[in-house]
C-alpha cells in the first residue's frame, strides 16, 4: 500500500509560514491580541516594544502561525476534538455541562468578584492536579506582569481584573523551562485559544505541551491599551494616578475607577472605545469556549462568579473546590444566564463586522 507522504514522513502543516507571514496577516493589520503564544513556544521570537518581534534568523518552521489564535482558528473543529460534538445553536456561551454561582470560602477581599479563579487555583495545586499556576498579577501603577505561582500566597497575589491587554502565555516559555510538569494558566478567553490549540492540533511539534495542565478562562468583552486608558482615562478624564486606584470594574454598561479614598470615578462603557486595544475587535469568544472551566461575572450578584464547567478536568476541579469548602454554591438566575448569553451573542456580532472590517478570513464561529 502506497503511503501518503504525510504519513511516511509527518511535519508540520504550516512548514513554510514563517513569522514574516505571521506579521503581515496578523501583527501589522493590528489583528494579533498580545496573547503571548508565539512569544512563549518560538525561541526567535521575543516581546519587544509591545509587540510581538523576530531577534534572530526565521527558518520558517512555521510553529508560530500554526498556534497563533489570530491566523486560523476553526471552532467546530476544536470543540469536536475537546468535547466529542459541536455546539448547538441555543449554545452562545459554548459548549459547557454545568452553570452555578459560586464565591471563594473564605471571601477573598482582593478577588474581582468571588474569587472563584483563585480558589479553584489553590484547589488545584493543593489537590496535585498543577506545580504551578501562571497568573497576571500587577504592580502600584497598574502594570501587569506575570508571575508563576508555586503557592496559594501568590496566587491570592494576582487577584482582581486588570483591564490591560497582557501577553500572559508568555510565561509558559519560563515554567517550562524551569521543569514545571502540571502547569495551570487563568487568563482572558484569547488566551486561552491559543493555548487550546497548542494542545488540540494534531502538528508534530513537541515543545512540552502536554504539561499544560489545566485552563481556566475568564468572561471578556474588551480590554485596553495601559498608556491610552492611564493616560485618557484615569489621568485625562478623572484627574487621578495610576497608584491611586483601588479597583477598575464594569458594571451595568458603566466603566469605573475606584480610588483609594473610595470615591467612585464612572463614564458609560461606549465612552472608553477610544482606549480598546485594537486586536479586541476581531474576537467573538465572550466566556472562554475552550476552557476547563470559565469564570465570569456577568450573571451572579455582586460579591459572586458565574461558572461555567466544560471538560472533565474542570468538572472535577469545581466539584472538589467545592467538597473542599473553598468554594460555596448557588444557583445562577435564568435572568442572569440570559443576559450573560445575550452579551455573549452581541460579541459575535461585534466579530463579524470588525472581521469584514479588519478583512479576517481565517477565524471560523
Ligand atoms: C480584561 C478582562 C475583561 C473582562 N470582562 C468581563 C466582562 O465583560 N464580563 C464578565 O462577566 N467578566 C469579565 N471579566 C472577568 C471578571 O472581571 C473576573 O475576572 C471574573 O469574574 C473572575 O472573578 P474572580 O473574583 O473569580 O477572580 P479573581 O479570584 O479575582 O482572579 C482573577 C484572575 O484573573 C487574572 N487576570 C487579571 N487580569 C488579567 C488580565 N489582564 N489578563 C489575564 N488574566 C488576568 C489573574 O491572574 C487572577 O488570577 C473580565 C476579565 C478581564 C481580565
Ligand atoms: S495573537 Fe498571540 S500568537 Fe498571534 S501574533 Fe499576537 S501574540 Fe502572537
Ligand atoms: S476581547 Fe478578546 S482579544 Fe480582547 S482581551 Fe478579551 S478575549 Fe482577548
Amino acid at each position: 500500500m502506497i503511503m501518503a507522504a504525510k504519513e511516511k514522513f509527518a511535519e508540520p502543516t504550516y512548514l513554510e509560514y514563517g513569522f514574516g507571514e505571521l506579521e503581515h496577516k496578523v501583527i501589522k493589520p493590528d489583528i494579533c491580541c498580545r496573547c503571548g503564544t508565539c512569544e512563549a513556544f518560538c525561541p526567535r521570537i521575543d516581546h519587544v516594544e509591545n509587540r510581538p518581534d523576530l531577534v534572530n534568523y526565521d527558518p520558517l518552521c512555521g510553529l508560530c502561525f500554526t498556534y497563533c489564535p489570530r491566523t486560523f482558528l476553526d471552532m467546530a473543529a476544536m470543540e469536536s476534538k475537546l468535547f466529542g460534538r459541536t455546539r448547538k445553536e441555543d449554545e452562545p456561551l459554548g459548549i459547557y455541562r454545568k452553570a452555578v454561582a459560586a464565591q471563594a470560602q473564605p471571601v477573598l477581599e482582593a478577588a474581582q468578584d468571588g474569587g472563584v479563579a483563585t480558589a479553584l487555583l489553590i484547589e488545584a495545586m493543593q489537590s496535585g492536579m498543577i506545580d504551578c499556576a501562571i497568573v497576571t498579577g500587577r504592580d502600584d501603577e497598574w502594570r501587569t506582569e506575570t508571575i508563576i505561582a508555586t503557592s496559594p500566597e501568590e496566587i491570592r497575589s494576582a487577584a482582581g481584573t486588570k483591564y490591560t491587554i497582557h501577553n500572559s502565555v508568555m510565561a509558559v516559555k519560563d515554567a517550562l523551562e524551569s521543569g514545571y510538569q502540571k502547569i495551570g494558566f487563568v487568563g482572558t478567553p484569547c488566551q486561552i485559544q491559543g493555548l487550546r490549540k497548542v494542545k488540540l492540533l494534531d502538528e508534530p511539534y513537541q515543545f512540552g505541551q502536554d504539561r499544560i495542565a489545566l485552563l481556566v478562562g475568564l468572561f471578556c468583552m474588551e480590554n485596553f491599551d495601559y498608556d491610552a486608558l492611564m493616560n485618557g482615562l484615569v489621568k485625562g478624564k478623572f484627574g487621578l494616578m495610576p497608584k491611586d486606584v483601588d479597583r477598575f470594574e464594569i458594571k451595568k454598561g458603566m466603566f469605573r475607577v475606584i480610588d483609594k479614598a473610595g470615591k467612585a470615578h464612572e463614564v458609560k462603557i461606549e465612552e472608553t472605545d477610544p482606549y480598546t486595544f485594537p486586536g479586541c475587535g476581531p474576537c467573538f469568544d465572550f466566556a472562554s469556549e475552550l476552557a476547563d472551566v470559565s469564570v465570569g461575572s456577568v450573571g451572579s450578584a455582586d460579591g459572586w462568579s458565574t461558572v461555567l464547567t466544560r471538560t472533565d478536568v474542570g468538572e472535577k476541579l469545581y466539584g472538589d473546590a467545592l467538597a473542599a469548602g473553598l468554594v460555596a454554591e448557588k444557583a445562577v438566575s435564568e435572568k442572569g444566564l440570559a443576559l450573560a448569553k445575550r452579551l455573549a451573542a452581541g460579541k459575535v456580532e461585534r466579530f463579524l463586522l470588525k472581521s469584514e472590517e479588519m478583512k479576517v478570513d481565517g477565524i471560523i464561529r
